[in-house]
């Protein structure tokens, strides 16, 4: 696509000066009508116009914030497609012990969470690594700390941090108490608990054993007093809205959330305090879907900022952990065809349930058999009905089958993927499925493209981190973490991979009559990136900076 120069000035009407005018850029609109100017003002939540400098100047009034960004790329706020909003805040809840030197930092990083957070919480972390330290640990047991220092700095709080490799951790003695672990605990079988000298356990479980302290750990959830849930659920909603804005995404479409999630949720759009305009799947069962699903749909309540008009279901794993449903076994596992986690016919009645509340359908699917089933499906149901009225979609869509392919297209299905995915998951996607399958079908966003099928891209946060110029750099480049490209046939276009986290993710999330595109009559969610991430060098991609998060109108990120 050729992006030319707009002969005229795209406007509302207009009869009051603009509020916020931004200015200077290159402004890139996503709308085919008037796609690249330099300047745009706002009024209230929405675009007014999209011009030259000249053009929007007539906007500004004594009154009118002005922003100034010569040599920036405006762009519409990105929608992340499929992310979820309260596992985004809880992982940034979590001590990242990653990084540090050795166990005094980390144990320092303790003590500050710990002066954080009230009494009795428990202070979770991962990613610790004793081979990484600068100086090993002392006093240490097998090369692995003990937890006296750890239960020094926390002894109020229960503290978790799990090894990087994700099969050992280490506990203080408050998460010991609450585990009844002591020096005669018989870890389970597949377990070690280990011991100092006098017999006592260090702090340190391998294996089976974590699962002592996981059971203590999830018991106090359920023991939490509504309130302190809703303090918890308000605090990692705004730990979530703050990453979100960091990396210019101005919706985030939440891939499952529990109806009480949603009444936070709709609270605080009443309120006026949502930051990030949420556009939620509904992650429940039939029987609770059928019972409550009318009572909890909502369309751009607080301003736009919350809607709720979808289902979440799943219909297989994942691929890495050989649960993905595949047509043909595993190249690996040549025993297994991966898991059905749903049954049709409850997938059905779900389907069913979506008709009948006018709610759009998303579906997990990831291997071929899974992709089949749920377009199969969506076939049977969807019969006399326009599919892309309805919107319905599939989640990841990573593995298909050839013949499949087509069919997103023919059905109106969205194809929900997340481009980091590819890449993320690319080391082993050969193995699982051979070279011809992953060729052929995996993560093929062009093949899908080019059959007319609609992708909305995402990251899954917090499974790969939210930002969308790591999204868009996988999308165009396929090079994963070795720089090997990962079957580039499948590469988007620059304006493709746009599209996916702006225009196209509206319309998958049927708002395209409101976002997507700087439109005037639109809302006014943009996003300031410091280069042209349009034209750049591909090697200069991930040296994008977000300098402005844009929503309503209301600049609510800007880097310092
Ligand atoms: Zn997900």
């Amino acid at each position: 696509m050729v992006l030319l120069m707009a002969a005229a000035t795209c406007r509302a009407l207009a009869d009051a000066p603009a509020d916020l005018v931004v200015t200077g850029g290159k402004v890139v609109t996503m709308d085919p009508r008037c796609p690249v100017a330099e300047a745009i003002a706002v009024r209230g939540e929405r675009i007014v116009a999209v011009g030259s400098v000249a053009d929007v100047a007539a906007e500004i009034g004594p009154d009118t914030r002005v922003l100034a960004v010569d040599g920036c790329l405006v762009i519409p706020g990105f929608i992340e497609g499929h992310g979820h909003f309260l596992g985004l805040g809880q992982s940034k809840q979590m001590l990242n012990c990653a990084a540090a030197a050795s166990w005094d930092e980390i144990v320092a990083q303790v003590a500050q969470a710990a002066g954080q957070r009230p009494a009795g919480t428990w202070i979770l972390g991962r990613g610790w690594h004793q081979s990484k330290w600068s100086v090993p640990p002392s006093p240490h047991v097998e090369g692995t700390p003990t937890h006296e220092a750890l239960s020094r700095a926390a002894p109020h709080h229960p503290v978790l941090l799990t090894h990087a490799s994700g099969h050992m951790c280490i506990v203080n003695a408050k998460a010991l108490e609450l585990a009844a672990i002591d020096a005669h605990t018989v870890p389970p079988p597949g377990g070690e608990i280990l011991r100092d000298a006098a017999g006592q356990p260090t702090g340190v479980l391998r294996e089976n054993a974590m699962e002592l302290v996981d059971r203590a750990r999830t018991a106090a959830e359920r023991d939490r007093t509504p309130r302190q849930q809703r303090e918890e659920y308000l605090r990692a909603i705004e730990l979530a809205s703050a990453e979100c804005l960091r990396y210019g995404v101005t919706t985030f479409c939440d891939a499952g959330a529990p109806f009480n999630v949603i009444d936070v949720y709709r609270d605080l759009a009443a309120a006026g305090t949502l930051q990030v305009r949420l556009w939620v799947m509904v992650g429940e069962d039939n029987d609770a879907l059928a019972e409550r699903l009318a009572r909890y749909r909502l369309i751009n309540a607080g301003h736009h900022h919350l809607t709720v008009r979808a289902v979440k279901r799943l219909i297989d794993g994942a691929l890495g952990s050989h649960g993905a449903w595949l047509l043909e076994p595993y190249a690996d596992l040549p025993t297994s065809r991966g898991l059905n986690t749903l049954a049709l016919d409850e997938l059905e009645r779900t389907a069913e349930l979506c008709l009948a509340h006018d709610c759009q359908l998303c579906v997990h699917a990831i291997g071929d058999r899974a992709n089949r089933e749920v377009l199969d499906l969506y076939a049977r149901v969807l019969r006399g009905r326009d599919g892309r009225g309805l919107r319905w979609r599939i989640e990841h869509a990573q593995h298909l089958h050839p013949h499949d392919l087509p069919r997103f297209a023919e059905l109106g299905v969205i194809a929900a993927m997340q481009s980091i995915h590819a890449t993320s998951d690319g080391p082993f996607v050969v193995a699982r499925l051979g070279e011809r399958r992953a060729r052929e079908g995996a993560y093929a966003w062009k093949s899908l493209l080019e059959s007319g099928a609609v992708i909305a891209n995402g990251s899954d946060v917090p499974v790969e981190p939210i930002d969308p110029l790591a999204g868009f750099y996988a999308a165009v480049t396929r090079r994963m973490a070795d720089g090997v490209c990962f079957f580039p046939a499948q590469c988007m276009t620059r304006e493709q991979a746009l599209r996916s986290f702006t225009r196209d993710a509206a319309y998958a999330a049927c708002e395209d009559d409101l976002k997507g595109s700087l439109t005037p009559g639109k809302l006014a969610d943009l996003v300031v990136l410091s280069q042209d991430i349009l034209t750049i060098p591909e090697e200069a991609l991930r040296d994008t900076e977000v300098r402005y998060t844009i929503v309503g109108g209301q600049v609510r990120y800007a880097r310092p």
